[in-house]
């Protein structure tokens, strides 16, 4: 009863201070047992992201207690005679306002005080230890995933750099890291879906049941449906983990060694690494980023005492997972597989850590940045997925070309084996055996240095993008970012056609997630901000 009154004053707010065109009626009938907020602080939350680059107020914001809330306020949307859009927000980390909306409610996903049920269903989440899988709420963050499966001794398989980004939004995505060359992406890792479709039906799918929506959903930007449960594969946890790092002067000798150790994917576990990543140090101060503190303080490391070409040197990552049982041969096996490699011989630094600090690094640096309140700042991101067979163009052009010793933030570059990626999902990659994720992510800062400014750094991304097209480097965007159907129509290039098809099954009003720009709602006229 209590909540009822809430909502009504919620929705009668809505109408007075923004004219919500929805009859409250309609959200009533449906009900929810979460909290419809105005609350200023949770509008500002919903109206950033961690890009900062846009800003976007929803009308409201919605803390789902179910599956079946979610379910409710998406059918209000879609049966609504006037319309309103509704964008799940996972944890909020996209750069572009891809969770965001103007013209509706925003369901804040991660973090939902409720009890994250459906009915008739255990609650979430829910370890399967002889299956080996567990069911978790689409808002759940990696981190807490990982916490629930230690308990069992198990783990996810494939990661993305950073733990704190919620379940849905990375299986919007692909979710990758240094485990996708042997086990795929995330997407290629989930076995079942609950989710709640853009005619606020919640179904479950997966390869064998509502197969179309299954694959639509994975790697679907949030276009075709919000999850609410994910069924995520899981392994024995490693106990420990041996981190190497390793140094390149010769940018060809760095590519055939990653994509050698790649290439080793079906070898047993003894025979090849777990985790294969790479970065590219264009100066010195990069060395010593935020992403790698490795080096430092015990282990300096001098750019102009390596004999850097064009002033450039590559770090190969890699790493080695092992527990009680392999502790004895661990050393002996990655011996034998660095003797293969052609790296820079005086530049071996290694490491040893539990399993679970080597998947949470980021965060130590995230804690550090916030203490010096660098966190929260612009983003201007690009990740791109470059095909192998133009990926020494794009070293020449880019990293010794455009960016030289003038930019800032960690560069990622590491491949990864294209049929480890299953293509009925939404996702797109370049169409060869391997490609490269580069990723420039980098940090606005006022410092008065150009570099670190943020319409230099996006100047940046911009001839990068250019390059690109007029040397005919067929690159694709990762987490993708425009703002024109036409520019949408190229970058899916021959999925365009299904992508559209699936969107007028599963959300044919496009009411879901229209901060990524693809579609506009049905209901808004061309000059409607969304
Ligand atoms: P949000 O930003 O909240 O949402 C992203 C999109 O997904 C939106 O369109 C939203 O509507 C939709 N969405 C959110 N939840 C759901 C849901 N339950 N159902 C359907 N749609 C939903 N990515 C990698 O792959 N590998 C990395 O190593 C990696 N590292 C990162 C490190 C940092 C510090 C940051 C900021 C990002 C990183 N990312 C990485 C990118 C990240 O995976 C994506 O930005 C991801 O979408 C963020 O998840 P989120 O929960 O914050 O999503």
């Amino acid at each position: 009863m209590a909540t009822k009154f809430l909502l009504t004053f919620a929705i009668c707010r809505l109408i007075v201070t923004v004219g919500l065109t929805v009859d409250p009626m309609e959200l009533l009938r449906h009900g929810v047992d979460g909290q419809l907020s105005l609350d200023p602080s949770d509008v500002k939350t919903a109206s950033l992201d961690f890009g900062r680059l846009s800003r976007a107020e929803p009308l409201a914001v919605l803390h789902p207690a179910s599956a079946e809330d979610i379910a409710g306020l998406v059918k209000a949307a879609y049966e609504s005679t006037h319309g309103f859009t509704v964008s799940a927000r996972g944890h909020g980390h996209s750069i572009n306002g891809q969770a965001q909306t103007t013209h509706g409610v925003v369901i804040q996903m991660s973090g939902s005080r409720g009890k994250r049920l459906v009915s008739g269903k255990p609650a979430l989440p829910l370890v399967y230890e002889k299956e080996k899988y567990i069911d978790v709420w689409g808002g759940e963050l990696w981190i807490d995933v990982l916490r629930s499966t230690l308990k069992y001794g198990l783990a996810p398989k494939s990661w993305t750099d950073y733990l704190y980004l919620s379940v849905g939004g990375t299986l919007s995505n692909a979710g990758i890291s240094g485990q996708a060359f042997n086990h795929g992406p995330q997407i290629s890792n989930v076995h079942e879906l609950d989710v709640v479709t853009g005619k606020g039906e919640l179904l479950t799918c997966s390869e064998e049941q509502n197969t179309e929506l299954f694959r639509a959903v994975l790697g679907g930007l949030g276009q075709f449906g919000i999850i609410t449960r994910a069924r995520i594969s899981l392994e024995p946890a490693p106990q420990r983990v041996r981190w190497i790092r390793v140094l390149y002067s010769n940018f060809s000798s760095f590519t055939k060694d990653q994509e050698y150790l790649i290439s080793l994917h079906e070898q047993p576990a003894s025979k090849k690494f777990d985790y294969v990543e790479g970065f590219v140090i264009v100066d010195e101060g990069l060395i010593n980023n935020w992403r790698s503190s490795f080096f430092s303080p015990r282990n300096p490391v001098k750019i102009s005492s390596l004999n850097a070409d064009g002033g450039v040197l590559y770090c190969l990552e890699i790493t080695k997972n092992y527990d009680e049982s392999t502790a004895d041969s661990v050393d002996q096996e990655v011996d034998a597989l660095l003797k293969k490699l052609d790296f820079l011989p005086t530049s071996v630094f290694t490491t040893d850590l539990l399993y679970v600090d080597f998947l949470d690094r980021v965060h130590k640096a995230e804690l550090k940045l916030r203490s010096k309140g660098l966190w929260d700042v612009p983003h201007p991101w690009l990740n791109l997925f470059v095909p192998k067979s133009r990926i020494s163009d794009f070293d020449k052009g880019v990293f010794k070309g455009i960016l030289g010793n003038k930019t800032s933030g960690p560069i990622l570059i590491y491949p990864m084996n294209n049929n480890k990626w299953d293509h009925s999902n939404s996702v797109v990659t370049p169409d060869e055996d391997v490609f490269y994720l580069v990723a420039l992510l980098r940090s606005a800062l006022d410092t008065g240095d150009e570099i670190h400014n943020l319409d230099y750094l996006s100047n940046q991304n911009r001839r990068v993008l250019r390059f690109c097209d007029e040397a005919g480097i067929k690159v694709k965007q990762y987490l993708p970012h425009y703002t024109t159907q036409e520019e949408w129509m190229d970058h899916f290039g021959d999925k365009w056609g299904q992508f559209y098809q699936r969107k007028i099954e599963f959300d044919p009003k496009h009411i879901l997630a229209t901060g990524q720009r693809i579609f506009r709602p049905s209901f808004t006229s061309s000059n409607v901000a969304l």
